[in-house]
């Protein structure tokens, strides 16, 4: 097989007999060896179908690495999985000013993608921590959100033409930058949120939008959370249209970033018990800026908010956001850590985070949590560090944080998807009924369970 996929893409681009180890299967632990048969580097659509097209004659299990930045355990590999990379279809192959597009293969940084658009003076409105090191296939297969869904949408919203290739090796095409297209089903929105079980990115076509002319930043400490709640409508009303981001931190994640180990400079004082970003894009720096500053002065005078920093240069612009979209620091304060991104109604945030704390510190395990999170879009993150890690303990903290999704109408993933850490719980947020039509879905499109195994749902 090794050869065969060396006839299909070259020698040099299959890692194999050993050389696959110096691989790794996320970003965040370089020092742990891949484990796999090889790993192949395609360079265009037709190589990735001829792949396809073998392994689904040979049965051959294949996981698929965009940037490995995933939180859900999605880029994980046995040794008898071949990895499939787009690391070299990373070409930005056209902006399309007229039409606001761009059309990028899936192995693109999404920040080469951002930028590229932003040359052009249009803009690519997807944004988060890991933007540096995602590809955009992975970004369309984990329906990606971040850190303005609020204005504008999560990455299904952003997409009007995508290119995939089925598990048995067909291409399918549909990149139009048309943004009305009711000609059937939807098909593009079956591989994105896939995760990579029903097909391979392998092209899209982003929608883009004019590039803002001004940004504008504050960080504020709020009281209370029925306080952070009325901000937010305060903020929406007063920036009209304008409010792009609306992140908030509870104290303890605050101290965290802002104090040794950490080398980030708090700009407030650390006694509030929330604090939250606030990000304002539009068309006139000073004049949008004044307006941010007002409102921040009658939110203090109405005494929603303590306190407040403006930004009054790119350079505290990004040293605001930098503690905010660098969650690594928290990562890094314990041993093994365990992560959270759950959807719950924007009012009962503040009381469910209050208990899943109260409950996670009587485990003797636990030793710090981070609350975070996307709070605009009712969803949250939590970084949990613990002194030791076992299946028994991992499964005790999933409990106590998914203990109230299902009376909630909640989710236990808002934005990272389910991969192999989540799929225990899909039950807590889908139905019966949901979750058999995924299977139906899934054996249509990929009869012999070859793409990306036991991720999501076992078939
Ligand atoms: C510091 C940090 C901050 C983050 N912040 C956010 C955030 O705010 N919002 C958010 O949504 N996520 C966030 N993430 C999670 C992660 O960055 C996203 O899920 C991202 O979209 C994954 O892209 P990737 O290229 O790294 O994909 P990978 O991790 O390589 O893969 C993710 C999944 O997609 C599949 N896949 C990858 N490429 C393709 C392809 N071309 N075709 C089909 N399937 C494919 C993989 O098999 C896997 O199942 C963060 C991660 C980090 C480390």
């Amino acid at each position: 097989m090794i050869a065969e996929l060396e006839a299909i893409v070259g020698e040099k681009n299959v890692l194999a007999n050993g050389k696959e180890k110096a691989r790794f299967t996320h970003i965040w632990k370089t020092d742990v060896p891949l484990e796999a048969l090889a790993v192949v580097f395609p360079r265009n659509t037709k190589e990735v179908s001829a792949i396809m097209r073998m392994c689904h004659e040979n049965n051959q299990a294949v996981v698929i690495h965009g940037g490995v930045t995933n939180l859900i355990g999605a880029t994980q590999t046995e040794k008898n999985h071949l990895v499939l990379s787009l690391d070299k279809m990373n070409a930005i192959e056209e902006i399309d000013e007229q039409s606001r597009t761009i059309t990028v293969q899936a192995g693109t940084i999404l920040e080469q993608a951002i930028d590229a658009a932003d040359e052009k003076n249009l803009f690519l409105p997807l944004s988060f921590g890991a933007k540096g090191s995602a590809q955009v296939g992975g970004v369309i297969s984990t329906n990606a959100g971040g850190l303005r869904v609020f204005r504008y949408g999560m990455t299904r919203q952003n997409v009007l033409g995508l290119e995939a290739v089925l598990a048995d090796g067909t291409i399918v095409s549909s990149l139009k930058k048309i943004i009305k297209d009711n000609s059937g089903y939807d098909l593009k929105q079956l591989f994105i949120g896939a995760e990579g079980t029903l097909g391979i990115v392998t092209k899209v076509i982003f929608r883009l939008q004019e590039k803002p002319m001004s940004r504008s930043s504050a960080i504020v400490g709020v009281e209370s959370y029925e306080k952070v709640v009325a901000l937010l409508k305060f903020m929406e009303k007063g920036l009209a249209g304008a409010l792009t981001g609306f992140e908030l931190m509870w104290q303890r994640t605050y101290r965290a970033m802002t104090q040794a180990p950490s080398t980030y400079f708090a700009p407030l004082p650390d006694h509030y018990p929330y604090y939250v970003f606030i990000e304002s894009l539009g068309s006139n720096q000073q004049k949008d800026l004044e307006r941010l500053e007002d409102l921040i002065g009658e939110a203090l005078e109405q005494e929603i908010v303590g306190d407040g920093v403006l930004a009054q240069s790119e350079r505290e612009l990004q040293s605001i956001w930098k503690i905010r979209e660098d969650v690594s620091v928290l990562a890094d304060q314990a041993q093994y850590d365990q992560h959270f991104d759950i959807s719950l109604p924007i009012p009962v945030i503040g009381k469910e985070v209050d208990l899943a704390i109260e409950q996670l510190e009587q485990l003797d395990v636990v030793e710090c949590i981070f609350p975070f999170g996307h709070v605009a879009d009712g969803n949250i993150h939590f970084i949990v560090g613990k002194k030791e890690n076992s299946p028994a303990i991992v499964e005790a903290i999933n409990a106590i944080i998914y203990a109230n999704l299902a009376e909630n109408n909640g989710s236990v993933s808002a934005e990272h998807g389910i991969g192999l850490d989540k799929k225990a719980y899909l039950s807590t947020s889908r139905s019966k009924a949901e979750i058999e039509l995924m299977r139906l879905l899934k054996k249509t499109l990929d009869p012999k369970g070859i793409l990306n195994p036991g991720r999501i749902i076992d078939t």
